[in-house]
């Protein structure tokens, strides 16, 4: 094995991704390399280099954190994973685990974490470092590609279904039918509810169909308060949309005692919401953050994933195609999940 790997790494924000060769990183204390096989392009990814949130990425960054791969070396006290395992890499590269929230299994939001692909380097290359207590293991023959998505674009939407509180029969609008929300119209449909898909594109809708959604709203050309009229309102509503309107709608499709969950992050200007005291107060509605999940979040997502029940529709692209994927991606056009090819 050379002692180079192939990286797509970004140097400054706002630049373009340069396809480099450069040093594979040697496991320390806890870590294990990966040599990957696939990563997934989440929107989150696209928002690093474009410095879209308050917080910048650590440069120079190798982005990607949706990724599945196979161990090839452990650092000193690794036992699991073995070598040749294949693991999963979320975008919570690690968490303290002694703080309260770490102690209250809410890791989510350590003060202290790392990001993958943001903070640490991460999937955008042939190889990569993780800790080994933070890697999910995968099954035994999944396949690799569709699995990546589920690494976040899964664990979230999960998380953040169970966030919502609904119960089996209830309504649950998805908004924004991107990676994330097409998972989502799946998880929200294996766990019993039924799906209210609203997106602004056609083509995403009739994918949120095909994925067994009963309502579709096309918010570019009819209000999507009309739900109100139609079913009552939604028990819940997950935002994964990029727009900052979409988040206003969903707080409007909520039924009295309804809960909104916010997950798409489109920071700066669009950063903050307008919503009604009295409707919130009167109603008792409730308004949420769901960010990422926890390592048991994440084995339940997989599990999930891995007996068929939530399948991510990929289109695999090679690494060097990664900067015209981020066009397509800012101009809305990418359907399902794009996934890098690495091995
Ligand atoms: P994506 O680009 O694949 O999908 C976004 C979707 O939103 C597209 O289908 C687009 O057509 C749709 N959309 C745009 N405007 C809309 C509107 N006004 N109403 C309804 N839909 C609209 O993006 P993605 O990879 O699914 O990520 C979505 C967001 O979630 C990003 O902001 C990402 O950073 C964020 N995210 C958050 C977490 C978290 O833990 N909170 C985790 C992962 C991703
Ligand atoms: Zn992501
Ligand atoms: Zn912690």
């Amino acid at each position: 094995m050379s002692n180079t790997m192939k990286a797509a790494v970004l140097h400054r924000v706002g630049e373009a991704l340069s396809i480099e060769q450069v040093p594979i990183p040697v496991p320390g204390r806890g870590e294990v390399l990966i040599k990957v096989v696939a990563c997934g392009v989440c929107h989150s990814d696209l928002h690093a280099i474009d410095g879209d949130w308050s917080e910048l990425p650590l440069l120079p960054l190798i982005p990607g954190h949706e990724i599945t791969g196979h161990v090839v070396a452990q650092g000193e006290g690794v036992q699991q994973p073995a070598i040749g395992e294949a693991v999963g890499v979320p975008w919570m590269y690690s968490a303290c685990g002694t703080c309260e929230y770490c102690l209250a299994g809410m890791e989510t939001i350590c003060a202290h974490r790392e990001s993958t692909g943001y903070s640490q380097p991460g999937g955008y290359a042939e190889y990569m470092l993780a800790p080994a207590a933070f890697v999910a293991r995968i099954p035994d023959g999944v396949d690799l590609y569709a699995m990546a998505p589920i690494l976040c674009a899964g664990v979230t939407t999960y998380r953040g279904l169970m966030r919502s509180r609904a119960r089996p029969g209830q309504w649950v609008a998805v908004l924004g039918i991107g990676g994330l929300g097409h998972v989502a119209v799946q998880y929200a449909k294996a766990m019993g509810f039924r799906v209210v898909a609203v997106d602004v594109s056609a083509d995403k809708l009739e994918l949120a169909r095909s994925l067994g959604a009963e309502r579709l709203i096309n918010a570019r050309e009819e209000p999507v308060q009309a739900i109100k009229e139609q079913l009552g309102g939604v028990h819940a509503a997950l935002v994964t949309a990029v727009a900052n309107a979409a988040f206003e709608q969903a707080v409007g499709m909520l039924r009295p005692g309804g809960t909104a969950v916010f997950i798409g992050l489109p920071g700066g200007d669009a950063d903050t919401v307008r919503a009604s005291i009295s409707a919130i107060s009167g109603w008792e509605l409730t308004i949420t953050g769901s960010n990422i999940g926890t390592r048991q979040d994440l084995n339940e997502a997989v599990a999930f994933a891995a007996r068929g029940q939530v399948t991510a529709q990929i289109v695999t692209e090679p690494l060097e195609a990664i900067n015209q994927i981020f066009e397509r991606m800012r101009k809305g056009q990418l359907v399902g999940r794009t996934v890098l090819k690495i091995a």
